[in-house]
């Protein structure tokens, strides 16, 4: 691994900086002795080559929402280094919403995480918006970047950083955009693939919306799209980010076990040594005392289990739920073979496909039904949205007299 890639960095223009890559590989407990004669000093990333998300489950990134102060960064770092605790995070360039707020330490604040490194053993992560940010972070030995949310939604910048990183496979984590655009978010992690990145790792820090976010979230979690993405890429180490989701120090637990619970790889969780204090996201950060707490409440579920009871339990249910899905499937066939008879009924009296009253009276119906049964309203008409959709499809093209196209 490290030999074959070694031609690649040397010819990278960040070559000159690979003596600056100085770092102990915590937690993985394979230190590649070849590479120190190969790269002098020796590189964090290529010790830790292919697998650094994977070194502990759950994966736990924490430090400050930024780096403050040194004194701040190494009493945090100092606090977290005796912890199950894989990264350190703060951030040195923030990217804040509007201008006049703290907008982070910059370069100078880089000195404190490579003391921060060399003092506790903990690797250390940035957060990196321009290719200029890069160059500093690898000149100071930082172990792993970080994509912010804000810079995520914009596909050229995602592109002048991974560009930036062409030669360098340091562990990136691609924070999701700030809006729910799967496709956005996994192309910006194949940018990075492409420029040779072979630790890459996807963080969910939820989605802003325009008003106040349903539920009292900061940035909604919206579950189903960071599980489509593994769906995608399920190698891909997914991370959990409750700090930026919940925007709230009391609701991290109940989020970080969700995660949890949804088979997620890690979190991040913003720590700091007085939060109240803190000069940016105050309100979410936690003290390394109660990330403890949290991370020895957390119960850390498997996908797969060795129980022969729970197991054959499983399986029966599945071979249920199988059958289920089967009728679900035939009659919604069904249900779609009526709506072609009722295009051809239209078609003759000269009736639109569309009829608003018709679609109010469905909505209302089968509303009511799924509350009969306690199940969310929403969630039903959502699904009949999407059947009545299909529906009006096919007598579109019944009334247009292109019924052979209605299978496409
Ligand atoms: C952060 O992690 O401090 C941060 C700015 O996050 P996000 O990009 O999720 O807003
Ligand atoms: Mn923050």
């Amino acid at each position: 691994m490290i030999l074959e890639r070694s031609p690649n960095i040397l010819t990278s223009k960040y070559s000159k900086l690979l003596p600056f890559f100085k770092g102990s590989c915590k937690g993985t407990g394979e230190a590649l002795p070849q590479a120190e004669g190969l790269l002098g000093a020796g590189c964090f990333a290529y010790l830790c080559a292919m697998s650094f998300f994977k070194t502990a489950k759950p994966f736990v990134v924490a430090g400050p929402c930024s780096a403050e102060t040194r004194q701040q960064v190494l009493e945090t770092a100092a606090a977290l280094s005796g912890m199950q605790v894989q990264l350190f995070r703060a951030g040195i360039w923030k990217p804040r919403t509007r201008p006049g707020s703290f907008e982070g330490n910059g370069v100078q604040a880089l000195e404190w995480l490579q003391e921060a490194k060399q003092l506790y053993k903990i690797p250390v992560a940035v957060e990196v918006a321009e290719p200029a940010h890069i160059e500093q972070a690898l000149k100071f030995g930082i172990d792993v970047l970080w994509i912010g949310a804000r810079t995520t939604v914009n596909p050229f910048q995602v592109q002048h950083l991974a560009d930036a990183l062409k030669g360098i496979d340091i562990p990136v984590m691609v924070k999701n955009p700030v809006n729910t655009d799967v496709d956005l978010w996994q192309g910006a992690i194949e940018r990075f693939e492409k420029a040779g990145i072979t630790n890459v790792a996807a963080i969910h820090r939820g989605f802003s919306g325009y008003t106040s976010v349903a539920g009292g979230y900061r940035n909604q979690p919206n579950w189903p799209i960071p599980i489509e993405l593994k769906r995608r890429k399920p190698e891909l180490t997914i991370i959990c980010d409750p700090s930026h989701i919940t925007g709230n120090r009391d609701r991290i637990a109940e989020v970080a076990q969700k995660a949890m619970d949804m088979h997620f790889d890690g979190l991040m969780i913003e720590t700091h040594p007085n939060p109240d204090a803190a000069w940016s996201d105050a309100a979410q950060q936690v003290t390394p005392a109660r990330l403890k707490e949290i991370l020895a409440g957390l119960i850390v579920r498997q996908e797969f289990t060795e129980d022969m009871t729970a197991l054959m339990q499983l399986e029966y249910l599945r071979q249920l739920m199988d059958s289920l899905d089967t009728e679900i499937i035939d009659l919604i066939a069904k249900r779609m073979e009526l709506s072609e008879q009722m295009a051809l009924v239209k078609k003759a009296g000269n009736l639109t496909a569309y009829q608003p009253g018709r679609w109010r009276e469905i909505v209302e119906t089968r509303g009511e039904r799924a509350e009969a049964h306690m199940l969310s309203k929403e969630f039903i008409v959502e699904l009949y949205e999407k059947i009545h959709h299909e529906s009006i499809r096919r007598q579109l093209l019944i009334l247009e007299g292109l019924e052979n196209e209605i299978k496409k």
